[in-house]
Formats: structure tokens, sequence, C-alpha cells
């Protein structure tokens, strides 16, 4: 492969995306996307700080720049360890490029030819949760993922009637979908660990497939704690941002999934390595993918190469801006996602409605209980 160098990069704020795209001199271009979604516009800010270093750059030494960027000075978190994963992202994306393969091809090769996706069904009422939910399974989909909160969950005055309402949300969807359809439980981090092991033990005979983010993400010690005291299967980890984290999580016994966010957790290299740890304990991996056809893409390069996927994330394309943003998006067959055979990650940007697409102002918010506290989303 002839040498080239880093001539520019780029950055767009779309939605709630914040983009990246790396110019080398050769005219390759590599495209990414940072995962911080609640704080876009300090983690395009992040990026260009960064700028100045990968400027005249080779594109090719992937890890040494992660290790130089994340070292540099070593403050840690989630904007620099975001806007490190879009520069791995974009970079694994020109090196596809360049030597004219997929990333997948780069990293092992293929263990899969297709990958099985779960969908989110939405609904406040439990009709509109169940007829979402029968609409996602006639699509082909083989799981579907719902809150088991209505979203006025946060107005319940006890334990009992929120944790209730929650267990009949469960039961009508899984006697809806009639047993042949992976139930994936998201609690979106709104209990603590008695309250979220209470529910649980309402929901086992329901055999969800998995339970996301029973509580806050903030102790691995803590989530090991908790699921040794709850009978179902924990996702966790969206929020982790880096394999060191992942470490303390597995070494916690605290999940039986790990979801790794590619642009979040140091991209396709850090996610890799996060897959690894947790393939050593025969854990699943379950990307985390609620941002652009970007996150996707990388995501599908990953669950093509490790032997350990479980489920990819996925919210589908075919509406506005997803699907203006990319000019051939991935192919969607009966709820799995085709692994394509084009070079890099596999998409390229619509240059057009990149530049048109309007970017979403993130103003942080929460929902208030009924005492005037702050309550989780
Ligand atoms: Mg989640």
């Amino acid at each position: 492969m002839k040498a080239t160098r880093i001539e520019k990069i780029e950055t767009f704020r779309v939605d709630r995306w914040c983009l990246l795209r790396i110019w080398c001199e050769d005219g390759t271009v590599g495209i990414g996307e940072a995962g911080v979604h609640g704080w876009p516009g300090p983690t395009q800010a992040t990026l260009h700080a960064m700028e100045p270093y990968l400027k005249g750059k080779d594109p090719s030494l992937i890890e040494h720049h992660a290790q130089l960027l994340q070292r540099s000075s070593h403050f840690m978190g989630a904007l620099i360890s975001g806007a490190i994963s879009a520069i791995d992202i974009a970079l694994w994306d020109i090196k596809g490029k360049r030597l004219g393969v997929p990333v997948y091809e780069l990293m092992g090769g293929k263990t899969r030819d297709r990958v099985r996706c779960y969908i989110h069904a939405h609904g406040d009422s439990l009709d509109d949760l169940v007829s979402d939910a029968l609409q996602k399974k006639a699509a082909g989909f083989t799981a579907i993922r719902f809150s088991p909160f209505s979203a006025d969950y946060h107005l319940h005055q006890s334990f009992e009637s929120w944790a209730s309402d929650a267990v009949q949300r469960v039961g009508a969807v899984h006697e809806a979908l009639a047993g042949d359809v992976d139930l994936c439980i998201e609690l979106h981090r709104q209990m603590n660990p008695a309250e979220s092991v209470a529910l649980a033990a309402r929901l086992e005979p329901f055999h969800p497939y998995f339970y996301e983010d029973p509580m806050l993400p903030d102790s691995p010690a803590l989530m090991g704690e908790l699921q040794a005291r709850c009978r179902l299967p924990i996702a966790t980890g969206e929020r982790l941002t880096s394999i060191f984290q992942f470490q303390e999580l597995l070494a916690s016994g605290g999940c039986d999934f790990i979801r790794p966010d590619l642009c979040l957790c140091m991209g396709l290299s850090g996610s890799k390595k996060a897959a690894a740890l947790a393939e050593a304990r025969h854990v699943k991996v379950i990307p985390h993918n609620p941002l652009s056809p970007v996150s996707t893409a990388a995501c599908v390069q990953l669950d093509a190469c490790i032997p350990n996927f479980a489920l990819q994330e996925y919210t589908g394309e075919s509406d506005y801006p997803k699907r203006d943003l990319v000019k051939a998006p991935l192919r969607l067959v009966g709820g799995y996602l085709e692994v394509p055979e084009g070079p890099g990650i596999g998409i390229e940007f619509n240059d057009e409605a990149l530049m048109r697409l309007p970017a979403t102002d993130i103003v942080p918010n929460m929902r208030i209980g009924v005492d005037g506290s702050v309550q989780d989303w």
C-alpha cells in the first residue's frame, strides 16, 4: 500500500449526531461518528482540538493514534473517547478502502453472513404498544425491544402501581407475540437496584431475552451485586468508554450481555477488544446503536467478525433524516442486516444531504416526579 497522509478533517452536526470525515492526500475519504449524543457540540469541538495532531499523519497507524490521543495528558471520559471513536472508525474505513476490502476482512474475516437485529416497539397505551410490536414481528423481526414503562411512569405515586403497570405491558406484548419473538426489556436506568430486582421477579414468567440497564450504570461492582440478586439476564455497557470499564463489569459478573457503543468505546478497535474480554467469559455482545447509519455500518463490520455476537440494535433507516444521509443504506432482509461486500465500512455519505440536513439542539432535560424530584428517562 502506497503511503499517504491525513490532509484535513471535517465535522458535521446532523440531527443529534456528530459525524466526521477524514480526507487523505491520495483522495481517500473515511467517515466516522462520535456517540456522545447528549453533548454533540462539545464532542465536535473535541474533534477539532485533535485536528492539529492528525494533520499530516499516516492514516494507517490506527492504534498508535488512539494511544497518543488517549494518553496525551490522560484525561478520561466520554468526550475524549467519543471523539477517538469517530477517528478510529474513519481510519478503519480509510484502511479498508485503500486495500479494497471490508473492515471485517482486516479483523479476522467473516463469522456470519447476516446480522440478526432487534428493533424498538413504542406506544404509550397498551394497545399502541402491542400493535407496534405486532407490526415489527410482521416485518420479520425476531427480537423486539420496548420499555415496560409508559411515558407518564414518573407520575405513579406508589411502586406497586408503577410495577403492576410494567408487568401488564410486558405480559400483553408477550401474549400478543405468541412466544416466538425474543423480548428485550429496556429499563433505561429508571429504577434503583431494589426496585429492579423486585420487578425482575415479576417478569420472570415472560422470560425476556435481556433486561437492559436496570439501574444507573455508575458502578460495575454494584451491577454485579444486582445481577447476583436478579434472575433475568442483564444487558448493559452502552455508556462505558473503555475496555477497563468492561473488564471491571465482566469481573463483577454484572451482566450476561455487554452493550458496547462503537461510537463511544474507542471505536471498532476498542469494541472488538471489549468483545474479546466478553468472549473469554462466554458473554455475548449486543452493540448499542441509537445513532446514524454510520454507527450501524460500523456495528455490522464488528458483528460480522466476532464469534460471540448475539443481536444488533437497529432503529430503522428508511425515514427522514436517516434515509437521506447515505447513498445506499445497508440491506435489511427479514429482520437481518446483510453483511456488505464493499470496502471500508460499506457506506458513503450523500454529500448534498450532509450539507442540508439540520442539527437538533440538545438542551439538558429530565422528567420531574410528582414530588418535584429528578427522574431518569
Ligand atoms: Mg439502552
